[in-house]
């Protein structure tokens, strides 16, 4: 077993990590901006390492930095968490070549996973169900043909993209080649990669992922299946698990199809199938291979710590579940509390003067944050994620809600009201399986 790790991220995931390294009796390094001196893992880790100022690029994306901070603490692995450099294959790749292990996939997959056009071959080759759409890349020599045989609408999206951006939907001919060229010159400008694709434009999708785990040597298992339909510009704000309903031979079916697809490419560690979901097809996105903001819901019903499981697969121990011994037991769900204004949704950074998490029987509460600590501007709104976990999602649903009334975050703006008067008492959402553009349209009225 592993016997140090740096934790190369900051807020809930760090802590998160830092109590899987310790239940597991692994020491942890904090390596942390100027701007967090304060967080709750800094102040619990066996060490800690400043690794520059508070601007996220001087600081967690500073990748010497962070070898420096595992090369002077005399660290064998680097957890990258999510966000930050969790999938940038020239990180996983210069911490291995340093001598470091890395949590998380071998650098080819991130890139062959970073790559949308090269995801979707992959995928195909595995029989995982694609969306409609071009066979790779896509010029203005093509474009028009192809969007034809698809159907509009189409969307056109940069192979290189991420975080929503380097896309654009075409409703009609007319509009196809100008939209080709807008989106490409975009992609070339914001990815330095101006390949672009089409695919048939969905029009009301749910947004439904499968969660693995894969050795690194050909074996792998899923654990189910996630819904995380409820968002905000492309911002998830509520996931639960497991999707409701779903035809259990379908959801057999795709979660077999990604197992098969981690088999091929020998994948390691935590990942993450991406999925649309319409009119009972699953049509495949995007794979990410790291651990999820979300992947609690999936703990909850499952009883896998998926990242002891990350750490047990990094230090070479394989896989400790059988696929047969995966039983999906009940319902979760998780609210993203974010420190945010409720009407304008703009992050809300200050001072926490009281903090009050809930808790009794089914809560899980997942935050870095306390009575007095102040959440700096720099880093994204996050400030805990409430889980909630019952034998059924009526159940599960009553219990977020009493779990909310309980929460108390005083003296800074968060998105809890929204949770718990608007969502968790939407009707619509609480019968189940909304499409992706349902709390949009809600919130518009
Ligand atoms: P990113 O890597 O930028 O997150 P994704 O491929 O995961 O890009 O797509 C992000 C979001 O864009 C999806 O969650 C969905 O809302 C929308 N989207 C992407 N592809 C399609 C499609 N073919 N039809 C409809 N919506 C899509």
């Amino acid at each position: 077993m592993l016997d140090k790790v740096v934790i190369a991220n900051r807020g809930e995931i760090a802590l998160r990590i830092q109590r899987a390294c310790k239940e597991m009796g692994i020491k942890t390094v904090a390596v942390y901006s100027k701007a967090d001196r304060d967080l709750m893992h800094v102040r619990l880790a066996d060490e800690s390492v400043c690794i520059g100022p508070p601007p996220s690029h001087d600081s967690y994306l500073n990748i010497p930095a962070i070898i420096s901070a595992a090369e002077v603490t005399d660290a064998q692995a680097i957890h990258p968490g999510y966000g930050f450099l969790a999938e940038n294959a020239d990180f996983a790749e210069a911490v291995e070549k340093s001598g470091f292990v890395f949590v998380g996939p071998r650098a080819e997959s991130i890139r062959l996973m970073g790559n949308k056009v090269s995801a979707i071959e992959a995928m195909k080759a595995a029989g995982v169900p694609t969306v409609p759409g071009s066979d790779g890349a896509v010029t203005e020599d093509n474009a028009v043909k192809i969007a034809r045989r698809i159907g509009y609408p189409v969307i056109i999206k940069a192979a290189s993209g991420g975080g929503g951006r380097g896309m654009r939907v075409v409703h009609t001919e007319s509009a196809l080649l100008n939209s080709l060229f807008v989106t490409r010159s975009e992609a070339k400008a914001a990815f330095g990669d101006d390949t672009v694709y089409i695919e048939k434009f969905l029009q009301h999708p749910r947004h439904i992922e499968v969660q693995v785990l894969g050795d690194g040597e050909g074996a792998a298992i899923h654990l189910g299946d996630r819904d995380c339909s409820l968002q905000r510009r492309h911002q998830k704000v509520v996931e639960e698990a497991p999707a409701p309903h779903i035809p259990d031979q379908l959801r057999q079916e795709v979660a077999a199809a990604c197992v098969r697809a981690c088999q091929q490419m020998r994948y390691r560690g935590a990942g993450t199938f991406e999925f649309l979901y319409e009119n009972n097809h699953f049509y495949f996105i995007e794979m990410n291979t790291r651990v999820q903001v979300e992947h609690p819901v999936t703990e909850l019903v499952t009883g896998v710590d998926i990242i002891q499981e990350q750490l047990r697969i990094a230090s070479g121990q394989g896989l400790s579940w059988a696929q047969e011994d995966i039983k999906i037991r009940g319902h979760a769900l998780e609210c993203r509390i974010n420190a945010e204004d409720p009407r304008s949704f703009l992050p809300c950074p200050g001072t926490i003067k009281h903090f009050h998490a809930p808790g009794g029987p089914g809560i899980r509460m997942d935050s870095h944050v306390y009575s007095g600590y102040t959440v700096p501007p720099h880093y994204d709104s996050l400030i805990g994620k409430l889980i909630a976990w019952a034998p059924d999602r009526a159940a599960c649903l009553a219990r977020m809600r009493r779990a909310l009334d309980e929460l108390v975050v005083d003296g800074i703006r968060t998105n809890a009201a929204l949770h718990r008067d608007v969502i968790l008492r939407d009707s619509e959402f609480t019968r189940g399986a909304v499409d992706i553009h349902h709390l949009e349209k809600k919130l518009r009225g």
